[in-house]
């Protein structure tokens, strides 16, 4: 990805959307973007991101799309940390050029700057719904892993795969990541959930530090066409957003 291009799309999409970026770091030679957007009065917390495994371009993409569209529904305080590996994307690895997976780095000890900087950036702010964009080269179709609490009322991953659907195929492996899979769901065991683990992932630490209802991860097959990947991401993440906005978690 060319991250120079990106960083410039997206500064221009954010103002024209009423998003206000900050960098809350650096990383190599680029900064770290943080979008942000207060409602009028009171709303939902919601959080997004994207571009932590540099060879997964579609997330970054879609959420640019979403911007460009002005396509994020008003009435909620949105955090979007759009870019948070821009050293990897820049090569198009997953991990950084130290080899590390950022996405494992989200234990009581992080070893990345990227990562140090990004808690801290976030602090100890409560978000109600977390989406984290994601794809996959073993995907045969779009899959979610989620974590919600007992009194969420709405299937939000439901409405994710019915979203995802309409655009691409499900993914109709029954074992994802040596879990269990269904018909797109991956169900973790418990043993994934230790909120202490050294190689934490970002959703596990958004659901148990800060205190998310609603926790999903996005994923796209990366042998499938580019577009119909950002397609797939933009159309979940407009449909879950909208629903949030609309009912909450009830
Ligand atoms: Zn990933």
């Amino acid at each position: 990805m060319n991250i120079d291009a990106y960083f410039e799309r997206l500064r221009d999409a954010a103002r024209r959307a009423g998003f206000t970026l900050t960098v809350y770091g650096q990383a190599g030679e680029w900064e770290l973007p943080l979008l942000k957007r207060e409602p009028e009065s009171k709303g939902p917390r919601l959080y997004l991101s994207s571009g932590i495994h540099g060879d997964e371009p579609a997330g970054p993409m879609a959420l640019l799309d979403l911007l460009r569209r002005d396509a994020f529904p008003r009435g909620a305080a949105y955090t979007i940390f759009p870019l948070l590996n821009p050293r990897a994307l820049a090569i198009g690895t997953r991990e950084t050029p130290e080899g590390l997976d950022l996405n494992r780095d989200y234990g009581p000890e992080p070893r990345s700057h990227e990562i140090r900087a990004h808690l801290a950036a976030m602090g100890d702010q409560v978000f109600d719904l977390t989406l984290c964009l994601h794809e996959d080269y073993d995907g045969e179709g779009f899959y979610l892993f989620a974590h919600q609490r007992e009194e969420v009322g709405t299937d939000f991953p439901a409405l994710a795969l019915e979203a995802a659907a309409a655009v691409m195929p499900i993914d109709p492996r029954t074992e994802i990541d040596e879990m269990p899979a269904r018909e797109g769901r991956v169900h973790p065991p418990p043993s994934v959930a230790d909120p202490n683990r050294a190689d934490l992932p970002e959703a596990l630490r958004l659901f148990h530090h800060h205190k998310a209802s609603v926790v999903m991860t996005t994923e796209t097959p990366s042998g499938q066409d580019l577009d119909l990947r950002r397609r797939t991401q933009g159309a979940v993440v407009e449909k879950v957003l909208a629903r949030f906005l609309e009912k909450g978690i009830s």
